[in-house]
């Protein structure tokens, strides 16, 4: 065990995905403050799975990890356009929505800049220590040397995002036949292969999967199915007054609203996040119709209102799918040979958070409370925070995983964690009043 007793940082944050790197890049400029962050992957990479070629990104690049606390910090994505001489090509592109796979590299760009950003370091545990100091002991894998070190902060910030949702039924067979879209690029060439590809679910991710094997189902010659339980293919909400429900606004407003009121409304919002953008459907539709051109018949399937309920592996090779048609109530059996899970994902709470049991408050749903600065409610009277960005939505509201209010949540957390205005929040010029006053 390698011991660091000397030091004591002033946060520790756990993860390095965007929101916690939008954090390490804010507090680079401020010195009165010092931060270690942990990520327990050897670099940073974002949704590495899902960085399909063609994808892009749901926000307009303004909201990268700086610009809308400091549109003059180093770290913004125009900064990073001009320090790789691509600015007259960003120019003529005339974009807002830039690829996924641009953001991923920028954000390596400033993570790579960023001393206070370790990778291959897991936060393995973490406790609250009182001595003459008050502090939280955190205790951390080097997945290098596999030693385990020790550090110490005032203060710390959870930045541990999400992880897919595999339903059980898909569990424990031959991951390279049955995965989640998290991993569709690792297993892109033994899809090539497949004689037949079914991809179960419609978000955004589905139909971002599903768009890119119909575009290879020719060459590749295998059979595609799309199969959802949800009754169509909705469009996400995207008009430009409903993106106002991801401004610090909505936020303020759905924060003080009773929980049970709170989990009401979230339950309804699911289009506002869950939905498929609608340039996405109109590019399957496009590609339907020019390759339905003089065919018989597509080698397609598209199934709503069909709940998959569990995968047989078939003695011969493939999968059967027993599945439901729910309004109907009939059964039937689909085989293909492989299976993309579109199955969404879920807040990551690690294991020792749940080990704080006594320390932190928690609802009657056994999720933890938040105070609306994003401070975790404790049960000992002390000084050390832990702020938090990842599990927030029963709190916080449906903004809570959308990139485009992370450096609004940093401001606020930034402010707090210097006891000043390092940063104005005065910045809620949206054109809808959700409280009914104007
Ligand atoms: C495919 C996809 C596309 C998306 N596109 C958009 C978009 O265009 N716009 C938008 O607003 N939102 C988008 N989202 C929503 C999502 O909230 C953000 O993409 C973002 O990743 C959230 O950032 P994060 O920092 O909370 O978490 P993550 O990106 O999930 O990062 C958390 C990190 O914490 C690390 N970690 C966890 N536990 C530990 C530990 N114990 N020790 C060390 N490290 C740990 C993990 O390895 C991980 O790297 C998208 C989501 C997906 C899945």
């Amino acid at each position: 065990m390698m011991e660091q007793p000397e030091k004591m940082y002033d946060l520790i944050g756990v993860g390095v995905g965007p929101f916690n790197l939008s954090l390490a890049a804010l507090l680079d400029d401020i010195d009165t403050i010092e931060p270690l962050f942990f990520e327990q992957n050897d670099k940073f990479d974002w949704h590495p799975g899902m960085l399909i070629e063609g994808t892009k990104m749901q926000v307009p690049f303004i909201a990268d990890l700086v610009t809308m606390a400091d549109p003059t910090s180093q770290y913004s994505f125009l900064n990073y356009i001009s320090k790789n001489d691509r600015m007259y090509q960003f120019y003529f592109l005339q974009r807002l929505d830039i690829p996924r796979r641009e953001y991923n590299d920028y954000c390596q760009w400033v993570a790579h800049q960023l001393d206070s950003c370790k990778f291959g370091r897991r936060v393995s545990n973490i406790r609250h220590v009182k001595e003459n100091e008050e502090y939280y002991e955190v205790a951390v894998n080097n997945l290098k040397t596999g030693e385990q070190e020790v550090y110490r902060s005032r203060n710390l910030v959870l930045g541990t995002g999400s992880v897919p949702v595999l339903p059980k039924s898909f569990q424990n067979l031959p991951s390279e036949d049955v995965f989640h879209t998290s991993e569709f690029l690792a297993n892109q060439e033994r899809c090539r292969k497949a004689r037949s590809i079914t991809v179960v679910g419609s978000g955004q991710s589905a139909a971002e999967t599903f768009r890119e094997l119909l575009k290879e189902q020719r060459d590749c010659g295998f059979r595609l199915d799309w199969i959802t339980r949800s009754p169509g293919f909705e469009s996400m909400e995207e008009s430009k007054l409903s993106l106002e429900h991801f401004s610090p606004d909505y936020v303020n407003y759905f924060y003080q609203l009773p929980q049970d009121q709170k989990d009401e409304i979230f339950a309804e919002q699911g289009l506002y996040y869950k939905g498929i953008s609608n340039h996405t459907i109109n590019d399957i539709y496009n590609l339907l119709y020019e390759f339905s051109v003089g065919q018989e018949e597509l080698d397609v399937g598209i199934r709503v209102l069909s709940e998959v309920k569990g995968i047989r592996e078939k003695a011969n090779g493939g999968y059967e799918l027993d599945c439901l048609h729910w309004q109907k109530n009939e059964e039937f059996t689909h085989e293909t040979d492989v299976v993309i899970a579109a199955t969404g994902y879920k807040p990551y709470v690690p294991d020792f958070i749940h080990q704080l049991e006594d320390f932190l408050q928690w609802d009657k749903h056994g999720r933890y409370k938040v105070s609306s600065d994003y401070r975790m409610l404790l049960n000992k009277n002390t000084e050390n925070e832990i702020y938090v960005h990842s599990g927030i939505s029963h709190t916080h509201g449906v903004g809570s995983t959308n990139l485009g209010l992370s450096v609004h949540r940093n401001k606020v957390i930034i402010n707090h964690l210097a006891g000043r205005e390092v940063y104005s929040l005065d910045d809620n010029g949206i054109f809808q009043s959700f409280t009914g006053n104007v």
